[in-house]
C-alpha cells in the first residue's frame, strides 16, 4: 500500500506544467484530487517517476457562463460543482451525477477534469458529458485544442488528451429553452462505482417534439457510451410511455457490459433498460417547468 517512489515537482503555471510534461514524457502524471491516481499508485497499478502536482496554479477552478458555453474549469472540485448556483439552477443533471459520485471527502478533492482524463469508464461525469453535447480544452505546448467528447475517450483508461497535454477546460453548450436532463445510477452500496448508470438530456421544440436527445451509459462497456440509436430513434417523437420504452431498449441494445462482480450481462442490460427510462422520464419533467 506504500507507491513507488517519485519525484514531486510543483509548477506555478500551465505552461511551465506543459514544460515538464515534455521534459517527463511517459513518466509523469498530473496530479489534480489524487482520488484515481493515488490509489492506483498505492496498488503499483501506476508508477511514474514524477508527479506533477497543478493544484497550486491559478486560473484553472471556476463553474461560469460564457459565450454560450457553461465553462468548468479542469481543476473544478466536485464540491465546489456541487455548490455552484449556476449549476444547481440550469443543470440539474450535473448535480445529479457530482452528487453520487463516491462520499463528501472524496468529492471535496477529485475534480472533473480528472473525472473525465483517467478515462474510467465506471466514473459518472463522462456519460453525462456525452448526454450534454460537452467539449474538452486540452491546452498543451502548442496552445489549446477543442476535442468533442465523443472523441475523447478511446479505450479503457485511455483518452484522446496527448501525454504533453492538460485538460484545462470543459464546455457545454448552454441548454436552449424546453431542455431538460436527469442522471440514474444504480451502485451496490452509497459511494461505490456505477454498477450501470445512464444520463439523458432532452430539448423539446415549441409543439413538444423532440428535437435534440442525448444519452450517455456509465460502466456498461470498455469506454462511456454514446446510445446514439436510442438518441437517433427519440429526434422528431413526442416522448410518450411507448417511445421512451423503446429507446430504453435501443440503449440497452447499445451497451456492451461484461459479467463481473456488480452482476451478469443479462442483469446489466436490463439495468440500463430501466435506469434510462427513469432517466428519460425525468428529462421530460424538468423540460417542461
Ligand atoms: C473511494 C472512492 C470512490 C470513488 N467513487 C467514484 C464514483 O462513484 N464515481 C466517479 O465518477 N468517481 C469515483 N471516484 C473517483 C474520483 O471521482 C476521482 O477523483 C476522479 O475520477 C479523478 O479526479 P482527480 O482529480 O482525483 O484525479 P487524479 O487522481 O489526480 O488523476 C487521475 C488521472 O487523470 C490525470 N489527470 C488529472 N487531472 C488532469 C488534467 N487536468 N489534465 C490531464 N490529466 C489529468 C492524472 O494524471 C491521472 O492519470 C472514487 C474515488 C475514490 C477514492
Amino acid at each position: 500500500m506504500i507507491p513507488a517512489s517519485f519525484e514531486y515537482l510543483r509548477p506555478k503555471t500551465v505552461s511551465e506544467a506543459i514544460g515538464l510534461l515534455q521534459q517527463h514524457g511517459d513518466d509523469a502524471k498530473i496530479l489534480s484530487g489524487g482520488q484515481s491516481l493515488i490509489p492506483m499508485m498505492k496498488l503499483r497499478l501506476a508508477r511514474p517517476g514524477y508527479l506533477i502536482d497543478i493544484n497550486r496554479v491559478p486560473g484553472l477552478s471556476y463553474v461560469k457562463e460564457e459565450g454560450g458555453y457553461l465553462k468548468i474549469g479542469g481543476l473544478t472540485r466536485e464540491a465546489e460543482l456541487e455548490g455552484s448556483p449556476v449549476v444547481h439552477s440550469k443543470y440539474p443533471i450535473i448535480v445529479d451525477t457530482a452528487h453520487v459520485i463516491a462520499d463528501p471527502q472524496v468529492r471535496n478533492l477529485a475534480t472533473v477534469g480528472g473525472n473525465l482524463a483517467h478515462g474510467d469508464p465506471a466514473n459518472d461525469h463522462p456519460a453525462t458529458m456525452l448526454a450534454l453535447g460537452a467539449q474538452v480544452v486540452a491546452t498543451g505546448p502548442k496552445g489549446e485544442r477543442v476535442i468533442p467528447i465523443e472523441n475523447f475517450f478511446l479505450s479503457i483508461f485511455s483518452t484522446a488528451l496527448q501525454p504533453d497535454e492538460i485538460l484545462t477546460e470543459i464546455r457545454i453548450p448552454i441548454p436552449p429553452p424546453r431542455s431538460g436532463g436527469a442522471y440514474f445510477k444504480l451502485e451496490r452500496k452509497v459511494g461505490d462505482f456505477a454498477t450501470a448508470a445512464v444520463a439523458a438530456q432532452i430539448t423539446f421544440d415549441d409543439q413538444g417534439v423532440c428535437q435534440e436527445a442525448g444519452i450517455g451509459l456509465t460502466n456498461v462497456g470498455p469506454t462511456p457510451i454514446k446510445a446514439r440509436k436510442a438518441e437517433e430513434f427519440l429526434r422528431g417523437k413526442r416522448l410518450d410511455e411507448a417511445n421512451i420504452k423503446q429507446a430504453a431498449q435501443l440503449a440497452a441494445e447499445e451497451s456492451e457490459p461484461s459479467a463481473d462482480l456488480r452482476g451478469p450481462v443479462e442483469y446489466k442490460k436490463g439495468l440500463v433498460k430501466e435506469l434510462a427510462k427513469r432517466a428519460l422520464t425525468r428529462a421530460r419533467e424538468r423540460a417542461g417547468k
